[in-house]
């Protein structure tokens, strides 16, 4: 009875503190990195724990602990002793994307995998899972976490320059982005800060973005690099950079990414931050985004603004790519039938209820056949000799359209044309636009 009292009694207290008061219950303001090692192949793969660091103040979110926005292709949980949830983050890695690849059917990697959590009060349960593409476990590691442990490593403040690009106002209640130099040279800094300057104010025009402006903080973090640009493999040509940046990343050319995420965090230090964006200093065309992972653009190819934009979406919102590979993207095994993704701007109708389905006009055909002008014509090529209007429709007639996901069929997209879809087109589709702005107020609403 006294317990039961005491319990009421606590719940009273929590909920007269609101969300606030249920962080700190369990938390404190510090950041602990779980650097965790997923390896494996396509047929078998597995997670450990290689070592658990001490960073800086906690910049994640302070709401919604319990809960998770989208699934993501893994998730982290960390539970009391007693098994209650007490935070849930979720994400995707690269490694799950290398066991799409051939290469994945013959070897067997590793890849690097750092997970930020709130600091816990006293022990707690910790588990990492993995997902395939089935959204079903593929892998996980469960473990118990002392926050007394003395081998917890102290990382320092790395002392590099840091400049704040936005200025929302205070962590723990606003979403904080960190731009990272990557193949600046110590000459190249002024250079590395006006680009990150020139490609967050691009970001920030684009709606809803725009329209949320105040919900975040940027800050630019010059870490110098030995050479200038990126390694370029195919080419011969390796660089000795802050966060060692690739091309050629699984043999494709544009895919610009590094395998260090370690070294990443390293150079980070004790910034604050939620996501991380490599802005990479070359004028080649390339860049990549993993969800609540990490966003690589580069900064002086003419394209680099939208694929920044574009790749944002992906690491920020989850949005998925809206495009398909043409014939030869058939077989792309990411997307299965009967499988509805977790991305919320793609689906296999498999549970098209939980996707835009509430937002399509009635009477709508699916999939949903295009317009004369759209069907005729690769839009890309002749999207600079459309009327705004057209544009506009294009972008926002909202259907069931066939192709995305790297299939021409099986997995449809929202419109005709989204910046997940084309880089000529400016816009995000309505139904990326209401993820964007979902995730903006799970993010940064206690
Ligand atoms: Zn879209």
């Amino acid at each position: 009875m006294k317990k039961t009292l005491l319990s009421v009694a606590l719940a009273l207290l929590l909920a007269l503190n609101g969300f606030a008061a249920g962080f700190d219950s369990h938390f404190k303001n510090s950041t602990l990195r779980l650097d965790f090692v997923l390896a494996g192949d396509a047929s078998h793969q597995d997670v450990y724990l290689q070592e658990i660091c001490r960073t800086g103040q906690w910049a994640g979110r302070r709401g919604h602990l319990d809960s998770l926005l989208l699934e993501g292709n893994a998730q982290v949980f960390v539970r009391s002793l007693e098994g209650q949830l007490l935070y849930a983050q979720s994400f995707s890695t690269l490694f799950q994307e290398w066991l799409t690849t051939e290469e994945a059917a013959r070897v067997a990697k590793a890849f690097e995998c750092p997970v930020l959590i709130p600091e816990p009060r006293s022990k707690v349960k910790v588990e990492l899972r993995l997902n395939n593409h089935h959204r079903c476990k593929a892998a996980a590691l469960e473990f118990v976490l002392d926050p007394e442990d003395v081998l917890i490593r102290k990382v320092a403040d790395g002392g590099m320059p840091c400049k704040t690009l936005m200025d929302g106002g205070a962590l723990d209640s606003h979403y904080d982005i960190v731009i990272v130099a990557e193949g600046y040279t110590d000459a190249e800094q002024e250079k590395f800060f006006a680009d990150a300057f020139r490609l967050n104010s691009f970001l920030f025009s684009h709606n809803p973005f725009a329209q949320h402006a105040s919900r975040f903080n940027v800050r630019a973090l010059f870490a110098p690099s030995g050479d200038s640009g990126p390694s370029e493999p195919a080419k011969g040509i390796w660089k000795n950079t802050a966060t060692a940046t690739n091309y050629d990343t699984f043999y494709m050319e544009r895919y610009l990414t590094t395998s260090s995420l370690r070294k990443v965090h390293d150079v980070l230090g004790t910034v604050p931050f939620e996501q991380i964006i490599l802005l990479v200093n070359t004028e080649r065309y390339g860049g990549g985004g993993i969800f609540n992972n990490i966003t690589l653009s580069t900064a002086d190819h003419p394209f680099a603004p939208v694929v920044f934009v574009h790749e944002f979406g992906h690491s920020f919102a989850g949005l998925g790519d809206e495009y398909d590979y043409g014939e030869d993207g058939l077989e792309d095994p990411t997307y299965p039938a009967g499988v509805e993704p977790w991305e919320p701007n793609i689906t296999t109708l498999t549970d098209f209820a939980s996707k835009w389905e509430d937002m399509l006009p009635a009477g709508v055909q699916i999939p949903t056949e295009p317009g004369a002008l759209m069907k005729n014509y690769d839009l890309r090529r002749i999207w600079n000799t459309l009327t705004d209007k057209q544009k506009h429709e294009i972008n926002t007639k909202l259907g069931v359209y066939q192709g995305a996901g790297y299939r021409t069929s099986g997995v449809y997209r929202p419109v005709q044309e989204c910046r997940m879809r084309i880089n000529e087109c400016e816009e995000f589709c309505p139904v990326c636009s209401r993820a964007i702005v979902r995730m903006i107020e799970f993010c940064t609403t206690k």
